[in-house]
């Protein structure tokens, strides 16, 4: 059913694994994504997409289409990898360069399976005659949840009618599942100095601003909802024992299932960091580093994607690829067999049938802005030994080699036979449409990004 982009993905294997090494090879954190953007850039161009880069007020951002008018299908890639992650694809732990940044999110897969996507649907336009426009959007920086808000601000995602977003990970699942809406911003405080020995009756602490700030902010935990989460660490705390500090930073994220209470509670956190400054004789100054939305999972898509998932051949394993899963360095099995069932029990790599999750997850994408523009569904396929932790470096290992290849391979393949279903049929658009609609219940998208905030 799905063979004409599932065989043009194949033929063009080559160039995407080649994209995706490269990529792994020359890991840029966020909104850094140079080479990463300019490769990729490339292949779109050379597939015959009209490419922009630089667009949205993001120097590494892309947009790249096929077609014309509707209905407009889009999917969404990423490429930045995490600070300090650099490792070898080896199974032991070994950095390429110590204190070096390394694709422990696999992002150097990400942006590849939907360049994958985007060039097998369009294949398939062509041979079948199939009217609508494929839309790439490459999106920088996911790994501070700020880069498509960004892009959002500028009007991006709003000319997509579906959308699809994929990530790398240890099962093949669709993603109903509702995850957090984050704000993240840091509080500097400012204080007077003095010697903390022979006149600490002149000092004004802004490290005690900081403490009494994170007492309240404990204190807080109690009254919020049970979906809240809020986390810290001190960036800077002072200089030395004997010397009161008169700067003293701290960076926080406060999380939650919607946008509303995000908004609600980081609010508080500022009135708790007002406080804390009035106690101490201190000034606070804000600095917002920006937020994303919570997802919002379109179920018509997600029941398309689902189909597509079955539908598309997954990853076939070697036994290579097992005994590198299992001579991994920490890897688990999956004992209980909650993944996948009895058949998959003692697993090292996910095999079986694509599972359906719902729920509720703490973790948080900027996809999730997205979602709030226009109907769209994430999915996650194994491409990563199943006992791997997000962002570890067991996932920078396998996204350099063959377990990440395939996974990846696999998503452009589901992606672009999902993408091949809403051209056919222009009622999932109007159901997807409807479902979005009533999910969004007449609020508007607000951008968390505030206008004037720089990246
Ligand atoms: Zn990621």
């Amino acid at each position: 059913m799905e063979k004409i982009s599932s065989n043009y993905i194949d033929n063009k294997e080559n160039d995407l694994i080649e994209l995706a090494t490269k990529i792994w090879e020359s890991p840029e954190v966020a909104f850094t994504e140079v080479n990463a953007c300019e490769w990729t850039a490339e292949l779109l161009r050379k597939e015959g997409f009209n490419v922009e880069v630089g667009v949205f007020g993001l120097p590494t951002s892309i947009r790249a289409t096929w077609g014309e008018r509707k209905p407009v299908v889009g999917f969404l890639g990423e490429y930045d990898a995490l600070p300090e992650m650099s490792q070898k694809a080896e199974t032991h732990k070994e950095a390429i360069e110590e204190g070096a940044p390394g694709h422990a999110c696999q992002h150097n897969l990400l942006g590849v399976a939907h360049v994958g996507a985007a060039i097998g649907l369009k294949k398939e336009m062509e041979e079948k005659g199939l009217k609508g426009t494929v839309v790439f959007y490459g999106c920088p920086a996911e790994e501070v949840l700020t880069g498509k808000g960004f892009m959002a601000r500028e009007g991006a995602f709003r000319d997509l009618d579906a959308f699809f977003a994929w990530h790398p990970g240890p099962i093949n699942a669709v993603s109903r599942t509702l995850s957090t809406a984050v704000n993240s911003f840091k509080l500097h405080f400012t204080g007077i100095t003095a010697h903390a020995g022979g006149d600490p009756h002149n000092g004004r602490s802004a490290l005690d601003a900081i403490e009494l700030t994170n007492v309240g902010i404990n204190y807080l935990r109690e009254h919020v909802t049970d979906d809240v989460r809020m986390h810290y660490t001190i960036t800077n705390g002072g200089q030395a024992p004997n010397i009161v500090p008169d700067k003293a930073s701290a960076w926080y994220y406060v999380r939650a299932l919607s946008r509303e209470t995000v908004e609600d509670v980081y609010e508080r956190m500022i009135k708790v960091a007002k406080g804390a400054a009035m106690m101490t004789e201190t000034e606070v100054e804000v600095e917002f580093l920006g937020g994303c939305y919570n997802s919002l999972a379109n179920n018509v898509l997600a029941d398309v994607l689902k189909e597509s998932m079955d539908e598309v051949e997954p990853q076939k394993w070697t036994e290579e690829d097992i005994k590198f899963a299992k001579e991994l360095e920490g890897a688990k099995t999956n004992s209980s067999g909650m993944l996948g069932g009895e058949n998959n029990k003692k697993a090292y790599l996910y095999e079986g049938p694509a599972l359906d999750l719902g729920g509720e997850a703490y973790a948080s994408s900027d996809v999730g802005d997205a979602q709030h523009i226009a109907p769209g569904i994430m999915f996650i396929t194994a491409t990563s030994n199943i006992g791997a932790a997000g962002h570890s470096w067991q996932n920078t290992a396998c996204g350099g080699m063959d377990i990440g290849m395939k996974g990846m391979l696999y998503a452009a393949k589901v992606m672009a036979n999902a993408g091949k279903k809403v051209l056919n049929d222009t009622s999932i658009v109007d159901e997807a449409k409807e479902e979005f609609e009533k999910s969004m219940n007449g609020r508007e998208y607000k951008c968390p990004i505030p206008k004037g905030l720089k990246i």
